[in-house]
């Protein structure tokens, strides 16, 4: 008996004090947005119901899942559609939740349907809600940014992986693109842009950019080369000039693409990001893994190390 309890205890605990890679099994997850909110961090992921020889993305809404440990993450559900935007059709593609004033606006790409205000091609909408978990509903009926109006660019999904961040001063800006990056800044209400939109290319670019500030120093994180990497650069303005300042992350087991998101919880730093290291997993049928980040004292970003294991429970 007491050897059995011996056991129990000894399996508890291996069970309870280490997550593991990928942090989600039951369903594939992709292009994770971690937010922190009251404490809570609410991780926002793709949804890839591809079938298991499929060559292709099938991706028909998003999820939400929660945590206050960052190893046990609880399912709530799947907060928002492409159905929920009447002008779209197609796949729903990398996005971003961000909290303003009590409301959570949440940054979405997917495919713009041929009508009156776009030929087509991957546009940007964004939905809004009272909660960090939905209902979301279109905040303003029509995309945000559709395909036509970047031209630096040819091809019809160049628009992708919104990313948004507020700065200090109370600035929001809306980074995104694949094949060049583009930004603009946002106004107060967060459905309106608030100037013309600039594209720049950084090194070895290719799409998936995650910005934020950090001892004020500016971060542009984001996906390079294909099979994809993620590299980063540095500023002191949001707007640059971007310094280049190296990989972060190799390529992931057996997906061509990955996508960042980080933040800091607990006076520790993560890196979310994704692979195709599940059972049955491809490219087309990715799920989302946690690994530490860690600062040099200069703030350049130290080689993340992709674990099984995954991050301990934050305390
Ligand atoms: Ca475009």
């Amino acid at each position: 008996m007491k050897k059995l309890l011996s056991i129990y205890l000894t399996l508890s605990i291996t069970v309870s004090i280490q997550a593991q890679n990928p942090i989600i099994t039951n369903v594939f997850t992709a292009d994770p947005a971690p937010m922190i909110y009251k404490d809570t961090v609410f991780l926002y992921t793709g949804h890839d119901t591809a079938a298991t020889d499929a060559k292709n993305y099938k991706m028909p809404d998003w999820l939400v899942f929660s945590s206050t440990d960052m190893t046990h993450w609880t399912p709530r559900g799947a907060c928002l559609s492409t159905k929920t935007f009447s002008w779209a059709s197609g796949d729903a593609c990398a996005a971003q939740c961000i909290e303003r004033n009590g409301k959570f606006y949440y940054y979405v790409a997917i495919t713009h349907k041929k009508d009156q205000n776009s030929k087509g091609g991957i546009a940007i909408g964004v939905a809004v809600s009272s909660s960090p978990t939905g209902p979301f509903v279109d905040a303003l009926g029509k995309a945000l940014v559709t395909n036509d109006m970047t031209t630096d660019k040819p091809h019809s999904w160049d628009d992708l992986d919104p990313t948004v961040f507020i700065d200090d001063d109370n600035q929001a800006w809306l980074f995104w693109g694949n094949g060049s990056c583009k930004y603009v800044r946002l106004k107060p209400n967060m459905t309106e842009l608030d100037g013309p939109i600039t594209a720049f290319t950084p090194p070895h670019y290719t799409e998936a950019p995650w910005i934020y500030k950090r001892n004020n120093l500016y971060y542009l994180i984001y996906a390079a080369n294909f099979p994809e990497t993620i590299d980063y650069c540095t500023a002191s303005s949001p707007t640059g000039p971007w310094t280049y300042r190296g990989t972060i992350q190799d390529t992931v087991p057996n997906s061509t693409t990955t996508h960042p998101g980080i933040i800091d919880y607990h006076n520790k730093s993560y890196f979310f990001y994704h692979n195709g290291a599940l059972p049955t997993g491809s490219s087309y049928r990715r799920s989302v893994c946690i690994d530490y980040l860690h600062y040099n004292p200069d703030g350049s970003i130290q080689k993340i190390i992709q674990t099984k294991q995954g991050v301990s429970p934050a305390n």
